[in-house]
């Protein structure tokens, strides 16, 4: 018998398009966010970001899902009207190509957290106070997450720092050795690809 599971170490960005094979073992659930939105979400991260909420909010700092799954066409649809609203030119800095966002994978989430009673909704607040989020960091690599795009890691990622962006990776050890690395998951994969 032919088993199926969720490649959960995929590699997706700029310069690695999602296979279109990953889709055939994808289970997405529904799992409800920020401002009650309701967003689709990976079976085993779900239920992993679900622990992670409430370990969370023990220390103090409740968080929500503002992102999660996000399909090809879709991004193709943002794509094209950002496209039609801003220029291309705008467009392409702004916008993943479609194909090249992890937000395909169902296995990239971005959060929003609530500290000090007031939530952080903006990107910009929250760069400017993520070192008030290392609670909810020093807790992501034992649920299988790993914060994905870090400072002064943008060439190897493709991406400016997103201290709202984490990544399930399906095993905290791997979470826990590429966090205390402070490597990246492109890092990560080539290392594991040599050795
Ligand atoms: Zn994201």
């Amino acid at each position: 018998m032919e088993t199926h599971h969720t490649d959960y170490l995929i590699l997706v960005n700029p310069f690695h398009k999602i296979p279109e094979s990953y889709f055939d073992n994808l289970e997405l659930v529904e799992m409800r966010g920020y401002d009650n939105e309701l967003f689709r979400v990976e079976k085993e991260a779900a239920q992993q970001f679900r622990k992670l909420e409430k370990a969370a909010s023990a220390k103090g700092i409740p968080i929500l899902l503002s992102s999660a799954y996000r399909s090809v066409e879709k991004q193709l649809q943002i794509k094209e009207e950002f496209t039609a609203e801003y220029g291309a030119d705008y467009a392409k800095r702004y916008v993943a190509e479609p194909g090249c966002s992890e937000h395909h994978t169902g296995l990239a989430l971005d959060f929003v957290a609530k500290i000090r009673g007031k939530w952080l909704i903006e990107n910009d607040e929250i760069i400017e106070r993520a070192s008030e989020l290392q609670p909810v960091y020093d807790l992501l690599p034992q649920y299988g997450f790993i914060l994905r795009y870090l400072k002064g890691k943008e060439k190897i990622t493709g991406y400016p720092a997103e201290p709202w962006h984490i990544r399930y990776l399906g095993d905290p050890e791997i979470a826990a050795e590429i966090t205390a690395q402070g490597i990246t998951l492109e890092e990560y994969c080539e290392r594991v690809s040599k050795s």
